[in-house]
């Protein structure tokens, strides 16, 4: 077989984003479906596979091996990988936005979050793949926007306790200035 025979193949098969080259994540045509704007959704083949782009810097949502390119404006809903607002979904079955995970954090230092998804997901009344628009679980993105919240938070915290004390210094100091 000469080298060139699966070249046209291969270039078939790329699951790579025309953009921004990054590799995608193969989505099914009911996310598309229920996602997409009415026009976008009248530019979808049906014999096509498609991919999610995830990279937060490209405008590509959707791609087929064709190279057709689905932007976020063709999308009816934010993407949580693309569009950094806290009103932003992480988990689109529940509303969970970054907003009420970090709320509920600074509040109770803890996050219910991935335990009341999980226990949605065993009761069966998670769609995410027609919520979601990387029409898979949002469990993932969950954990690292409390982490990333958690942490953020015990930083400022950690600062709060470090200037108190200082501030505990100065006034010891003082007092004995006073002396
Ligand atoms: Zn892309």
């Amino acid at each position: 077989m000469s080298k060139n025979c699966c070249s046209e193949n291969e270039q078939k098969n790329s699951q790579n984003c025309p953009i921004n080259q990054q590799k995608g994540k193969p989505v099914k045509i009911i996310t598309l479906e229920s996602l997409l704007k009415s026009e976008a959704l009248l530019k979808v083949n049906y014999q096509e596979n498609y991919f999610f782009c995830e990279a937060q810097n490209c405008p590509v949502v959707y791609f087929n091996q064709e190279r057709q390119i689905l932007t976020i404006s063709e999308v009816k809903i934010p993407i949580f990988e693309k569009d950094m607002r806290e009103e932003v979904p992480v988990c689109y079955c529940f509303n969970w936005t970054r907003n009420r995970i970090y709320q509920e954090i600074k509040e109770t230092n803890k996050s219910t979050a991935e335990y009341f998804i999980l226990e949605q997901v065993k009761a069966k009344n998670c769609a995410c793949e027609i919520n979601n628009p990387r029409g898979t679980c949002c469990l993932n993105n969950v954990r690292k926007i409390v982490k990333n919240y958690q942490e953020n938070l015990n930083l400022i915290q950690n600062r709060i306790i470090l200037s108190k004390s200082k501030l505990d210094m100065l006034l010891f100091l003082c007092y004995f200035d006073e002396l």
